[in-house]
């Protein structure tokens, strides 16, 4: 066994594990990143961005299919096609240049990429069975140890992924789009990935056990992606529990609210119920850390309850989001480097990228009197703004919650098309404290989509100019 040492062993290339890398060979912390399987993690190779390169190529085939009808903006073009393998070939290029990418930045930053699977031995001990290997032949020891392993997928357990029956990393790599999709679960995954191949011309239904879509969300916020998956024509089967395949496996055995049985016919079945920490199969038990549910627990500083031994990511549970894992790599480098920093983010945005967009940031009103807080809350609507209209976007809103006391603001939401890119006002303004007066009073170039969050802010000082 080749023996080596080092400060700081980082455990999985995700976005949490490689920015912890990369920032603790900033500070000069001698540094050894190890990755099973690919650098970047689930985010940049089965996740985050492989399906949002997947949503815009099926929207932008949906829209030359839209210009093919009768378009009232006088566009025509002839009866487009699309070549599903060739996209996925697309959307490889984008994962690979990103991962690359990622590996020329470790590399410039000093640090180590072992390729491999880590086990550890103890809180300061980890073997190394590199790809392809049976046994393990490095073992790294350390004064740090950061654990960012991230989440796998829920199965359900009278359905595993085989067959018919698809992981989101499938969905990700099909080559054709297949007749009939079958979506369980009406969540992140189940919906951006739904009305996406939806987009692309399968006949897509989705089973959720709940009696609404995106159960995270309020409901409010939630009605426009309700009305545009109605408009699609993909049938909702909300309030149904899966039962497993039929005894053929071509379709869906679920029963709806009453306890019928209903079978329901899929060339796919997309199972998207959750995903859990990645806590198996690597010796972590053996620490026998502290846990919180199936999650690492941490205090906020990502300190697991061993000394020098972290966790960062979807390993450490909800919200299991690339922004947070990143968000604690860098801090957990920065703490180790001797910097005194804590994980106290006023606010972590989310983003659905279904169609529309869905945006959170900080507290809803209910949330807001749930925190002890009185509040003021007022929504501008895009069909008042003028940037909407030119995109032909006019569904959804903006809506802003503020402290009645003193105006601070303590929560945005938005639905709509490309509101994703107002999470960053969003998310700076409550991070900076600012107060409805420092947002209405803020020049916003005219005419953006923008101009809504100044409405927003302004209708709930009871002066909106446009409404
Ligand atoms: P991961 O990215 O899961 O990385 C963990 C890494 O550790 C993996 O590469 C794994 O191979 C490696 N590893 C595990 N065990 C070992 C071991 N023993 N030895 C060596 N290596 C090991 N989040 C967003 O914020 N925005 C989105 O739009 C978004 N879209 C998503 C879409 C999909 C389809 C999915 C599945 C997820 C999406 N997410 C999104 C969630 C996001 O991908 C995760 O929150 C993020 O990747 C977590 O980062 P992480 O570093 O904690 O873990
Ligand atoms: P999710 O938690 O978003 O949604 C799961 C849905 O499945 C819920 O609506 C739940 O009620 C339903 N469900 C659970 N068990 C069921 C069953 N047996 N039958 C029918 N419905 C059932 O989970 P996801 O969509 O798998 O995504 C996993 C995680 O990945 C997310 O929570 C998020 O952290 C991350 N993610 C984020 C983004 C983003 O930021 N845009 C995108 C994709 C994934």
């Amino acid at each position: 066994m080749d023996i080596q040492s080092t400060t700081l062993v980082v455990i999985g290339g995700g976005p949490g594990g490689y920015v912890a890398a990369i920032r603790a060979g900033q500070l000069g912390i001698p540094t050894v990143l190890i990755e099973g399987e690919s650098l970047g993690g689930t985010c940049l190779n089965v996740g985050c961005i492989p399906s949002k390169a997947i949503i815009h190529a099926a929207t932008a085939f949906e829209e030359a299919t839209h210009w093919a009808g009768d378009s009232k903006i006088g566009i025509k073009v002839a009866d487009p096609t699309i070549d599903l393998a060739k996209t996925m070939k697309w959307k490889d290029t984008i994962v690979g240049k990103l991962t690359g990418g990622v590996g020329v930045l470790l590399k410039k930053n000093g640090v180590k990429v072992i390729k491999g699977w880590a086990t550890l031995v103890d809180g300061k001990t980890v073997n190394v069975t590199p790809a392809g290997a049976s046994e393990p032949t490095i073992r790294m020891t350390c004064e740090h140890l950061l654990l960012a392993a991230g989440s796998d997928a829920v199965e359900l357990p009278m359905m595993k992924f085989g067959g018919r029956v698809i992981s989101s990393t499938d969905a990700l790599a099909l080559t054709e789009v297949p007749k009939t999709l079958a979506v369980v679960g009406a969540g992140y995954i189940g919906l951006e990935l739904g009305m996406a191949y939806r987009k692309l011309g399968a006949e897509v239904f989705v089973v959720e056990a709940l009696d609404r879509i995106l159960p995270a969300y309020d409901e409010e916020l939630t009605k426009p992606v309700r009305a545009a998956i109605d408009k699609a024509g993909i049938k909702l089967h909300l309030g149904h529990t899966v039962q497993g395949m039929n005894d053929l496996g071509d379709a869906l055995h679920v029963k709806n609210g009453a306890g019928e049985s209903v079978h329901l016919p899929a060339d796919k079945i997309l199972v998207a119920v959750g995903r859990k920490p990645h806590t198996a199969g690597w010796g972590l038990e053996s620490l026998m850390l502290d846990m919180n549910g199936r999650a690492v627990k941490v205090d906020s500083q990502c300190r697991t309850s061993m000394r020098n031994v972290w966790a960062i990511g979807d390993l450490t549970g909800e919200p299991m989001l690339a922004h947070r894992a990143m968000a604690q790599g860098e801090m957990v480098a920065e703490i180790i480097s001797g910097k005194n920093r804590h994980f106290a983010p006023a606010a972590i945005p989310a983003v659905c990228f279904t169609d529309p967009e869905i945006v959170v940031v900080g507290l809803n009103a209910t949330e807001a009197a749930a925190a002890g807080h009185e509040v003021i809350s007022a929504m501008f609507p895009f069909a008042a703004n003028g940037r909407a209209m030119t995109l032909e976007s006019t569904d959804g809103f903006v809506r802003v919650v503020a402290r009645k006391d003193n105006h601070l603001i303590v929560g945005w939401q938005a639905v709509g098309k490309g509101v994703s890119e107002l999470s960053s006002a969003f998310s700076q303004s409550i991070e900076m404290g600012a107060v409805l007066e420092d947002v209405g009073h803020t020049i916003h170039a005219h005419p953006t989509l923008g101009e809504a969050v100044q409405e927003a802010a302004l209708r709930a000082l009871g002066h909106a100019l446009h409404i």
